[in-house]
This record gives structure tokens, sequence and C-alpha cells, in this order.
């Protein structure tokens, strides 16, 4: 079945380097910033090389669990992917508008929206892993025109210039040294002073979403903010959603072989490999297992469709409370009706604060970067996102602390809080092709 279904995929043209073959903890995975192919990217599983017969159930149909069932498939072996919902995507769906929008005339598919900004950066492991497959579709980058209307949030109002101490806090967090034992916090005032600290902190919160950043690890949060500040931009959209890309996807695991079950939950585990790429909260009822627990964010979302105005900013970073807007369309006119922007907002908050006192704060942000929003809003939609948002570190603590993927007894781990490098999603990737070595070397 399985070399019937590898003729149709399509064929490696990359020579095999046999010295890949190796440990896959390697520095370059340490850095969090290249997938495990050692040959170029990092993967450790050269194509044909080595051959698995073994059977493989992948529980979890998100970006984890597809990129466990394709490393794995790849490699030979049999495999077969139980997602609960209809559609693969996990947390990468795309959130057609609901039918409570504020115009509710207005067409409810009109907006690809996800939950939350998401954004595929150009510099990690996602993208290589996905362009390698020719997975990635069409995507697009950030506009010079859009360039110009990047704005920062400081003290309460509008700034189109960065403060130097963000620059200042920028600057150290590029250095190799950073700690992994103290916090931002602690760390970064030492060398910049604690406002230039607590500002680069904030910033740091488009790829964090904790409401305190400058608590966290101070290497942790470093990484995070010089890779969203990269110069240039490593930001990337896909025209007209991630979301489908995962039918994409989907089908490139098929052509492997690979037997996906939609719409099958699966509620215990049975004998045999199998890799749980769903949320640590479900993977900690589904293994029993109390330990697997770690950090995350708490963030409220708003998105708003409006009117086109030229005046309208791309982005706002909120360098007080860690927040973040952005203006989707600029980059990606298809998913908004002709005329209109979607313009995706989060803001941390701490478990204290409702969903509306993050919301609030947005407002206010709205209303000096978006004038007259309130007239012009076409859809509005308001969420919470608790523990969706991936790992945080404390001090002390890095990526090699979380909950490992070896599970014993053939049963692995895979998610966005688990133990492998990467900013955000990256850390599922990661960790899914590293449990699929696991499981089928
Ligand atoms: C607001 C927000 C913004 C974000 N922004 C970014 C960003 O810009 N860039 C980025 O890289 N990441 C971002 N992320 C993080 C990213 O969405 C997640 O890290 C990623 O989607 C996690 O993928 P996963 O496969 O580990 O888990 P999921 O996507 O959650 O997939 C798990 C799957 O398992 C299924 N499942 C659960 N239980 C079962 C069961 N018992 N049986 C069968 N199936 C089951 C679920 O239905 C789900 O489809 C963001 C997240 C949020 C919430």
């Amino acid at each position: 079945m399985v070399e019937g279904a590898f003729a149709d995929a399509e064929p490696l043209t990359e020579p095999i380097d046999a010295q890949a073959v190796g440990p896959v903890m390697c520095d370059d995975f340490e850095a969090g910033l290249k997938p495990v192919r050692l040959a170029e990217h990092g993967l450790n599983i050269p194509y044909g090389m080595v051959w698995s017969m073994e059977a493989v159930t992948v529980i979890g149909g998100g970006l984890g669990g597809l990129a466990a069932a394709i490393t794995a498939a790849e490699a030979g072996a049999s495999v077969t992917l139980h997602e609960a919902h209809r559609t693969l995507g996990g947390r990468w769906r795309s959130t057609p508008v609901r039918k409570k929008a504020a115009n509710p005339s207005s067409n409810p598919a009109a907006y690809r929206a996800h939950e939350g900004p998401h954004v595929i950066y150009r510099d990690g492991p996602t993208w290589t892993w996905l362009k390698e497959r020719r997975l990635l579709g069409v995507t697009c980058r950030v506009p010079l025109s859009a360039v110009a209307r990047f704005r920062f949030w400081h003290e309460g109002r509008l700034l189109r210039t960065p403060p130097i101490g963000f620059l200042r806090a920028l600057r150290i967090s590029r250095r190799r040294d950073v700690p992994v034992d103290q916090s931002f916090r602690d760390w970064a005032s030492k060398l910049v002073g604690e406002e230039a600290a607590d500002m680069g902190a904030s910033a740091s919160g488009v790829g964090v979403f904790h409401p305190d950043p400058g608590s966290l690890s101070a290497a942790f949060i470093a990484e995070r903010l010089a890779r969203v500040f990269a110069i240039p931009p490593q930001a990337s959209y896909r025209q007209g959603s991630w979301g489908a890309m995962f039918d994409e996807i989907g089908a490139y695991a098929r052509s492997l072989g690979v037997t996906i079950e939609l719409g099958s939950r699966v509620s215990s585990i049975g004998t045999g490999i199998t890799i749980v790429a769903t949320e640590l909260e479900s993977a900690r009822a589904l293994l029993h297992d109390d330990s697997l627990a770690w950090p995350s964010g708490r963030t409220a979302l708003l998105d708003l469709g409006l009117t086109l105005d030229r005046r309208d900013v791309f982005v706002v970073s909120d360098l007080d409370t860690a927040g973040w807007l952005e203006n989707f369309t600029m980059p990606d006119p298809t998913i908004a009706p002709a005329g209109e922007y979607l313009v995706q907002m989060h803001m941390p908050i701490d478990s204290a604060a409702s969903k509306a006192d993050g919301v609030a704060r947005l407002e206010a942000i709205a209303d000096q970067a978006l004038p007259g929003w309130r007239e012009r809003t076409t859809h509005r939609l308001e969420s919470l996102a608790n523990a969706r948002t991936g790992a945080v570190d404390l001090p002390g603590t890095s990526w090699r602390d979380r909950p490992a993927i070896d599970r014993g007894d053939g049963v692995y781990l895979v998610g966005d809080r688990v133990a492998a490098p990467g900013l955000l999603s990256e850390v599922s990737l990661n960790s899914g092709v590293r449990a699929a070595q696991l499981a089928v070397v």
C-alpha cells in the first residue's frame, strides 16, 4: 500500500547526504531556527534511506500531527491519523466571520481570518519544511507601502519612529549569551535600563501572548524579540489564509499513503506506536498523566472588518502592555471584500482580567490607529485564547525542560508546549518531525 501511494508522491530531487544520519538534537535544532534535516535543512530521515514498515497512529490533525504523519509516511511507515474535527489544521484553521457580525447582511464568508494574528516566519523551520514539499502555495510579504505604516504604542500614544530604548533592547536581544536563568527584565535592565527592558519585553508580545513577558526567561524573550523584529521582516502571509493550505497538506499526506479519519475523536490510546498531537490539556486526559503541564499565554482577541480609510495603519506594536494590531488586508487583499480591511488585534491579559478588559485596551489603541473605526465597522468578533498560544518559559527553564516527546512504550507527544525548540507553532512542527523519527527509525 505504501509503495503504490509513494509512486504518486513528488520525487525528491535533492541528493541524499549519508552524513545526515546522526543525532537529531544538533546545534541547528537547538537554535530552533531550522528543522531537523542535517543535509540542508535538518530533517534527519533522508527519503528512501530509512525504510520502516511500522504502523503508526497519529491523534490530531493540526500542524504537529500532520508533520508527524508525513515524516513517518516519508520513511515508509503505514500511518493512520485521527482528527476530531471535520477539517484539518487545528488552530491554523481559517475562521470565516460569524453570523453575529455587526452588519448581518454582510456575507459571513467574506472575511478569511485566523484565530488571532497568524504568520509563518521565513527564517524558521515551518517555512522550510512546507517549501521543501511545495505546500506553501501563494504567499505574500509585507509591501513597502505597509512598512511605512508601522507604528509603536508608547505611553498611550502612537509613534512613527521607535523609541531609542526599544532599539537598545532589540540590539541586546541579538546577543548569543542571553541567560536562561534570569528574567528578561532583570537581565536587560542591567544593560539598557528598566524602561527600555520593559519596552523590549512588550514588543515581543506578538510572539509570546503573555501579559508580563519581562518576567519570563531572558533567553526565551530575546529569541522572540530578535525574530519578530528581524530586518528584513520575516513574517509571511498565505494568499486567502493559511487554513486553505491544510487541504493541500492533507492531500500530500494521503499521496504518501496516510489514512486520514476526519470527525474521529479518540477517547483512549490503544496498543502500538501512537503519536499524540493534540493540545496539551487533551493529551493529559488521553494519557492519564497529570505531569503534562507547561505555562502558556492568555490573550483577548478582537477582529474588525472596516471600510477602507487611507489613514489606517498596518501594524501597532504595543510597547506598554504587549498588545498587537495588524491589518491583514494590506499584505493580502483577498481576505476581505473589496474596499474593506480585516484588522486582527490581541491583548495579553492576566488571569484576574476579563476579555472585556483586554478588548477595552485594544479599542483605545484602535481609536488612534484606525480613525473613526466605530462608524466604519462591518464585522466584529471578540474572543479569548487561553493556553492556546504555545509555550512560555519561566526563568531557569528552556524548551528542554518541557514535557518530553518520548513517553515510553511506543507513545510520543507532539505539540507547541513540549520539548522542542522554535517560535509558537514551530515547536509543534519540530516535535512532530522528531516524534516520527523516534517512532519509526
Ligand atoms: C491567537 C493565536 C495566534 C497565534 N499566532 C501564531 C503565529 O503567528 N505563528 C505561529 O507559528 N503560531 C501561532 N499560533 C500558535 C499556533 O496556532 C499553534 O501553535 C499551532 O496551531 C499548534 O498546532 P498543533 O498541531 O500542536 O495543535 P492544534 O492546532 O491545536 O491541533 C490539535 C488537533 O488535535 C485535534 N484533537 C484534539 N483532541 C483530539 C482527540 N481526542 N482525537 C482526535 N483529534 C483530537 C484537535 O481538533 C486539533 O485539530 C497562534 C495561536 C493563537 C491562539
